[in-house]
């Protein structure tokens, strides 16, 4: 087996894996009814560039040869690292779920009863599912051979950082008051004790 297809299988595999974990959550999803909704064109934006860069690019590139010419050289230690993030993305995306529980939303949205989580992974990290993402994507980078492929998950969370995330703070804001503020003060943005 090369590199290449070792690579793109751990990919794969990431993938399926990341939507098997989110399956059970949608069930609370349906059934919550939704207080304040968000959703509107920006978010239709965000969301389709997120399924463009993070499965349809890929895609196009393992079954057809238009991006063939953007491939690099696969080597050993860029799958090795893939393979040690993809997992640690994948964990860190199902505790986000799993703490958020009901109050989560593939959008921006506030549920019937919805209560502020700040304990779990939330209580390092105000936006862990997003960290989560954004792993995913450098391991994508790393085992995807292929420049345009391989960058596309990164390049499609530009505009979930840039748009998104502020929408989504302000809502919060606007929805808890102080309550989200302190939470705001005393938690990182993204990366635990970073930032
Ligand atoms: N940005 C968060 C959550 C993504 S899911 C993360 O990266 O982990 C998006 C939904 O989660 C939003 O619509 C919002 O209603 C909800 N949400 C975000 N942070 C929350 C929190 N601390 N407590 C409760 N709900 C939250």
């Amino acid at each position: 087996m090369s590199l290449t297809a070792i690579g793109f299988s751990i990919w794969l595999a990431t993938a399926i894996s990341g939507n098997i974990i989110r399956l059970p959550f949608y069930k609370d999803h349906y059934t919550n009814a939704v207080k304040v909704s968000k959703k509107d064109f920006s978010e239709y934006f965000v969301m389709s560039l997120i399924a463009v860069g993070y499965v349809l690019v890929p895609v196009v590139w393992f079954v057809s040869d238009i991006l063939r010419a953007y491939d690099r050289q696969q080597n050993f230690t860029a799958v090795c690292i893939g393979a040690a993030i993809s997992p640690l993305s994948l964990w860190l995306f199902y505790r986000s779920h799993s703490d958020l529980k009901k109050q989560w939303s593939p959008s921006l949205e506030i549920r019937e009863n919805h209560e502020l989580v700040t304990g779990g992974i939330y209580k390092y990290t105000r936006n862990p599912m997003y960290l989560a993402v954004l792993i995913w994507s450098l391991g994508q980078a790393l085992l995807i051979p292929n420049f345009i492929a391989g960058l596309a998950a990164l390049f499609s969370l530009i505009p979930l950082f840039s748009i998104r995330l502020p929408r989504e703070e302000k809502m919060m804001v606007n929805y808890f008051g102080e309550s989200y503020l302190r939470y705001k003060n005393k938690t990182s943005r993204l990366v635990p004790y970073l930032f």
